[in-house]
Order: structure tokens, then sequence, then C-alpha cells
């Protein structure tokens, strides 16, 4: 019997792979159907560019290269950075690739019985399910309807190639959505962009000169979600007043967010794409489909517009959680019964989900990495999982605030959390969460960059289980902090509002 088997070899499947080896588990298999590394940027749409930056999304001890904390990865350039990591880790030897499963059941000593299409099974004590969440499409009913034009996922979407001079739909708001409905705007006769409520909270890549993610700093981030609305009308004030079309058209969709903590009560769509799109090539906002007639090539919005000759719709309306392998009563999973997204009360520390936590803000790379690292802990024994109801309880109360948080969202993406609370309530369980204090009299340097630079992983790696410190002071001595804008102004204002001194704000609840 093996000690630990992580299905998945995506980000998700690296790290949890390199976490238990370096918590002294020599027998790990990470299992992986295809032949390679990448996970889901291994097949996605050809000009895909991370809606993270670098800086955000590097796991917390391996540095990205000296110029590149701006930067936004290409999906090759991910790529290559991963398998530096898994070279570096010697990841590479752990992973069978090639390997589908295609069931896994529970044995009655709590083990698990993994088949793999044409090998014998594999028996292991720990399992990590690291198979992403972007494995089965979403589609709204009436694509039934659809007999005439031609629909895609998302998913399979490749380039606009076959879309020159053509009128085309976009479903949905998110990240993909709105690059793809830049690309295909460039090329299509005619692009609309149907939206059920808004495109959360857009946020350009880049500010100025750089990458605008720094600015989910502590320096903001740390203030009560109640500020979020106040912190939107600064954010939406300082956009208009650039005067700049595209600004505008970003203007024009955040103002679509009437949540009651407005950036803070939504999901971040981290790309100019779509306001770009609406200012320089006409791509259009309707509201959600209604009406489906000619087999698709007219439809009907709820705002009233009509669209004629409709050629072809490409929804972007996400993904179901559905792992086919597992046992009929985990395959659907609800990330919000999960303890910390992760583990499932009943199943305690035999099973782990690792990739169920979609931050609304930051990087979902710092967030699976963190979630390796407590599961490492945890099969290891270094810590002990609570009591299933005591795990119940709590999950019940996240599951809670998230929902009074997040409001809508929480339930159209229930794997969704606010990256800052997420990533501290973590960490706090793990014993890892930053000494700010310390380095506020120590190394005031530091703090400053611990404060105002990007809240990504390597903080967490400053001292507690798992602490690499002197390579993590290496690399946050190189990352860089906000210039003096208006995010960290409106901090600022939020703190003379809510008059709390920093260290104690730094681990809400
Ligand atoms: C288009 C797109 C862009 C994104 N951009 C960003 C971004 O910029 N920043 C960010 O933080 N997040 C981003 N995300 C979200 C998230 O970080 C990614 O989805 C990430 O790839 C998730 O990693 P993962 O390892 O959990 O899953 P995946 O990347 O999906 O990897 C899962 C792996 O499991 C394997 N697998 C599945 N089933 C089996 C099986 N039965 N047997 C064996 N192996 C199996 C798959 O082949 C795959 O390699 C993006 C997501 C998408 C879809």
């Amino acid at each position: 019997m093996l000690d630990c088997v992580v299905i998945g070899a995506g980000p998700g499947g690296l790290v949890s792979t390199k976490e238990l080896l370096e918590r002294g588990f020599s027998d790990v298999l990470c299992l992986e159907k295809s032949s390679s590394i990448g996970g889901v940027f291994a097949n996605s749409y050809d000009e895909l560019e991370l809606t993270s930056s670098a800086v955000f999304s590097m796991f917390s001890d391996f540095w990205i290269g000296d110029g590149n904390a701006h930067k936004f990865w290409s999906k090759s350039e991910v790529i290559q950075y991963w398998t530096d990591y898994a070279k570096h880790f010697d990841i590479f030897q752990k992973i069978r690739f090639g390997a589908n499963v295609t069931s896994v059941n529970q044995n009655e000593d709590g083990s698990w019985k993994i088949q793999i299409a044409d090998e014998a099974d594999i028996i292991c004590k720990h399992l990590v399910l690291a198979v992403g969440n972007n494995n089965e499409p979403r589609l709204p009913e009436w694509t039934t309807k659809l007999t005439s034009v031609e629909y895609i996922h998302a998913k399979n979407y490749k380039n606009p190639d076959n879309l020159i001079g053509k009128r085309v739909l976009i479903v949905g708001g998110g990240e993909s959505a709105s690059d793809i409905a830049l690309e295909v705007s460039k090329v299509a006769k005619q692009c609309w962009v149907s939206l059920r409520r808004s495109t959360g909270w857009v946020t350009p890549r880049i500010r100025g000169k750089q990458a605008a993610d720094i600015a989910t700093h502590r320096g903001a981030w740390m203030l009560p979600r109640s500020y979020g609305a106040k912190l939107s009308k600064l954010i939406i004030k300082s956009d208009k007043a650039a005067n700049d079309p595209t600004l505008d058209a970003l203007v024009d969709l955040n103002e679509r967010v009437t949540e009651k903590h407005g950036i803070w009560g939504t999901y971040g769509t981290k790309t100019i794409a779509l306001p770009e799109a609406m200012a320089k090539y006409g791509c259009k906002i309707i509201g959600e489909i209604d009406v489906v007639e000619n087999g698709g090539h007219d439809l009907k919005s709820s705002c009233g517009a009509e669209l004629a000759d409709v050629d072809a719709i490409i929804f972007c309306t996400g993904y179901k959680t559905y792992i086919p392998f597992l046992p009929k009563h985990l395959r659907e999973i609800d990330a919000r019964r999960l303890y910390k997204h992760i583990f499932l009360p009943s199943l305690g520390d035999r099973i782990a989900w690792v990739g169920l936590a979609r931050p609304a803000f930051g990087s979902q790379f710092p967030i699976m990495e963190m979630q390796a690292r407590y599961c490492s802990h945890v099969f290891s024994n270094e810590l002990k999982l609570p009591d299933p109801e005591s795990m119940d309880k709590t999950t019940k109360q996240d599951a809670h605030n998230y929902n009074d948080q997040f409001e809508h969202s929480a339930t159209s993406i229930p794997s969704l959390v606010d990256y800052f609370i997420y990533m501290n309530s973590v960490a706090r369980i793990i014993g890892c969460t930053p000494p700010i204090y310390r380095y506020l009299l120590t190394r005031p340097g530091i703090w400053l960059k611990l404060i105002y630079g990007p809240m990504q992983g390597t903080q967490f790696r400053l001292r507690g289980r798992g602490a690499k410190t002197d390579t993590a002071l290496a690399i946050i001595k190189k990352i860089p902090v906000s210039t003096f804008n208006h995010v960290v102004k409106a901090g600022l204002i939020g703190r003379l509002k809510f008059a709390l001194p920093l260290p104690r704000r730094a681990n809400p609840k």
C-alpha cells in the first residue's frame, strides 16, 4: 500500500506532490492521464495570457527570475515555470503519465483502491484529488434550441479564425469571456456579450508600469469587508478621472456591481479586454438571453436587445464540479461542504481536494500551495484535523460568511473564496502567518513589502511549519511594492475611518 496518491499533474498536483515529498513521504505517486504537465493550460486557447501576474502566481519558494515581477505569463511560459519547478524539486520521478484513473473506491480499512485503464489497481492510504475544476462545461438549457447555429464552450475555443466577418454572441462575463470577446470583436462583423448580472469587478492586468494585482496587498485588503462599497467608489472616481474611453467602458461595467460590499462582494475579472472590445471594436453588452428563435439565428435578451442572423455562440458559462471516477456520493461535491474547501469532515484525513477554492482576487496557485501544505502536515500527523463535528461547525460558519459576503456569486461560483481571508485562515491553522509586527520593529524594509507588496505565497514561508526563512527573505526583497496609487490612498482613508492599528487587522476572521 502506498502512503499517498495524487491524481492530476496540473499545478495543484505538482505542488501537492512536492509538499508531500518535503514532508518526508517517499512513497508518493502522482497519476496523470495526459502525457505532460500543465493541466488546463496545456489545452486552452492559443493566446491565453494569465490574469494573475508572475509574482502573484509563483509558488512561494521558487523565484520567477529577475525582471519578471510585472510579467503576465503566456501558457507556454507558465508551463516552462512549472517544468523548471518540477525539475528543481525532483517531482517528475514521482509522476506516472498516461495513467487515466477510471474509478476510485474506499476499502473497509479506509484505504483507497484506484483503478487505472489497462493497469493493475493501486492501493493508497491518503488520496489527493487535484483534477481541476474546469473539466465539465456548464451550459444553459436553451442550448437544446440551437439547431442552426454553431456553438461551443470556452473550453473548446482556440482562436477566432473561423469567426471572421461573422455575427457572434458570447455568453458570460468572466475572464475567459472578456479575453475571447476582444479577440472575436477584432475580426467579427458584430460581437455581443450577454450578461446575467455583471462581469464581476473588472480591473486591468497592468496599471502604469505595474502589475495591477500588486494592489491585492494587506494595506487595503486587511480592512473590514464593509469598506468594500467605499473602496469601489474611490476606484471608480479615479478611473473616471482618467478620461480614457477604455476606462470609461470599464467604469460602465463596474457600475453594474450592486452587491453591498462592491468590489469585495463579487469576483474579480482581472483583464481590461472587454472594456477595450467595447471602446475600440464596437462590442455590445446585452442582458440574459430569454427568447431563442430560428434554431438560434434570432435571439432576444432581457434588456430588449434583438439579435438577428447570429452565426455563432461561445458559452463562457463556467464549469460544474464533477469528478466522474469517484463513488457516486462524492462526484459532485459542494466545495462549501468541505472543511476549508479541502477535507470532507466524515472522511477525515483520508482524502483531500486541492483546487476547489477559487479566489475572487489574487491567484489560485498560492491557494493550492497552501492547501497542499496543510494536507502534507495532516497526512504526516504533524497536524491533527479537528473532530468531524467541529469541522462541520466551522465549515457551516465559513459557508455562511461567504454567502453573506458574495451574495449571488457565492452560489453561482460555489468554490469562490476571499483570497485574503482564506489564506490567512489556513495559514493560522498551519501556524505560518508572517510576523508582521516583528518586522515593523526590526526590518521595516521587509515590513513594507509585507504590507504594500502583493500578498503572495512567499510571505507564508517566513516562520512556522514549512518555513524557509532565508529563501523567503531573499525572494521578498525582490518583490515589488505598490506605487502610492489610488488603492493605497483608499486603504489609508479606510484605516483612518476604522482607526485600527495595522497588526491587529492582519488576520481578520
Ligand atoms: C482558461 C483559464 C485560465 C486561468 N487563468 C488563471 C490565472 O491567470 N491565474 C490563476 O490563479 N488561476 C487561473 N485559472 C484557474 C486555475 O488556476 C487553473 O484552472 C489551474 O489550472 C487549476 O489547476 P489544477 O491543477 O487544479 O487543475 P488542472 O490544471 O485542470 O489540472 C488537472 C489535471 O488532472 C488531470 N486529470 C483529470 N482527470 C484525470 C484522471 N481521471 N486521471 C488522471 N489524471 C486526470 C488532467 O489531465 C490535468 O492535467 C485559470 C483557469 C482557466 C480555465
